[in-house]
């Protein structure tokens, strides 16, 4: 009996879709588009800069972004990391505020929480009880000194959506700069950066079937004259990201986004009517509640509580591959950050599981942790770790 659990965890990572492999493994062997990007003296170099330069396009694409305007880096982490040390490390004269909330990704988190001990002053936003920063909030935290604002699209833990729009337009008129990380959003929610109040967004290939280790930034018109280099050498990226590019990561990142692209809506579709499933489900056992927003959200991603002592996400492992950031010694020192921000008791943030759906989940997999799930609830004995 070594069958792995049913995968319901597309919010931490999701597999390589056949689709990209393919396309990645064309850049690697000697029959291949193996030469560096930046070689421009041969065809070695100009074919790999040519593949290179279409997946930018086919990220720009999805995204509603002119190509140009788009740094490849290698996820959504270095991308976060780029975005705000990028434009703190540039900051001049007053403006030096900083605005970012609770709930965001540690990969935000502790940069901001770094640039802080460094002596930028910061906002952190609560969410309210929903989990949702909402515009109003932003606007009471805007000062005239606020240089940027860093929000999520999507939230990983929750799949709560954050009005970007609204908010932008709101730190538009302060003169502030808005950063989003869009790590969860991309492929999950249409996005048009020609429309939206947004300076710098976050991208990664991992969470939408492309590899592991490389993502993107856009950085907008506004931003650009204020973003510093963080990695230095060999002036890649206009000047933005040093480093060889990693041709055969940024085709597959390429190759991700253009099949998200075609494919959004009716995988959206499907992905909803599972998830529909699913919350049904197990919101009619006893004890069980939905963390976050009920409508303001992607149905990708779902967060329950589970009111019953002892119980927690390590208990189901065997079966269900799904995600708590509890600790497995019930400590709850190890409960989400989001979950205490929106006010859950620890004991409850404890006791909430995140089930994320993806391009491969079937209604056998609903039905699996549906059933899993009830059957713990129903045993009179809890496991006590
Ligand atoms: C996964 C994730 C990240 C980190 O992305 P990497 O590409 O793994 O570095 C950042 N933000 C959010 C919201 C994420 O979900």
């Amino acid at each position: 009996m070594s069958t792995l659990p049913c995968y319901l965890d597309y919010a931490a990572t999701t597999p390589v879709d056949d689709r990209v492999i393919q396309a990645m493994v064309t850049c690697l062997g000697r029959e291949g588009t193996f030469g560096n990007p930046a070689s421009n003296s041969h065809a070695y170099g100009n074919l790999a800069r040519q593949a290179v330069e279409l997946a930018r396009r086919q990220v720009a694409e999805l995204v509603g972004a002119s190509a140009d305007s788009l740094i490849w880096t290698s996820g959504a982490t270095e991308s976060n990391n780029l975005a705000i040390k990028g434009i703190a490390q540039s900051a001049q004269g007053a403006r030096r505020h900083l605005i970012t909330s609770r709930i965001e990704h540690k990969a935000v988190i502790d940069t901001v929480r770094q640039l802080e001990q460094a002596g930028f002053p910061v906002t952190w936003l609560d969410p309210d009880s929903d989990g949702l920063i909402q515009p109003e909030a932003v606007r009471q935290a805007l000062r005239d000194d606020t240089l940027l604002v860093s929000l999520m699209l999507v939230n990983n833990e929750l799949g709560t959506l954050t009005d970007i729009a609204a908010i932008g337009k709101m730190v538009r008129e302060h003169g502030a700069l808005l950063h989003v990380d869009a790590a969860q959003g991309a492929g999950k929610v249409a996005i048009d950066l020609n429309a939206l109040p947004v300076d710098l967004m976050s991208f990664s290939a991992h969470k939408i079937y492309g590899p592991k280790g490389i993502g993107a930034l856009y950085v907008g018109e506004r931003a650009r004259p204020w973003l510093a280099a963080q990695i230095h050498g060999g002036g890649h990226e206009q000047g933005f990201r040093s480093g060889t590019l990693a041709t055969h990561q940024i085709v597959g990142m390429g190759a991700a986004y253009a099949l998200a692209a075609a494919e959004i809506e009716e995988e959206v579709q499907r992905i909803s009517l599972l998830s529909d499933q699913l919350r049904d489900g197990l919101l009619q056992l006893p004890g069980v509640l939905l963390n976050g927003d009920p409508q303001q959200r992607v149905p990708h991603t779902l967060n329950i509580c589970v009111d019953k002592p002892g119980f927690n996400a390590m208990s189901l492992s065997s079966e269900l591959a799904v995600s708590s950031t509890s600790a497995c010694n019930s400590a709850s020192s190890g409960a989400s950050h989001v979950l205490l921000a929106m006010g859950l008791t620890p004991a409850l943030a404890g006791s909430s599981l995140r089930l994320s759906l993806g391009r491969y989940t079937q209604a056998t997999d609903i039905e699996t942790a549906i059933a899993v799930i009830a059957a713990r609830l129903h045993s009179p004995s809890t496991t006590f770790w």
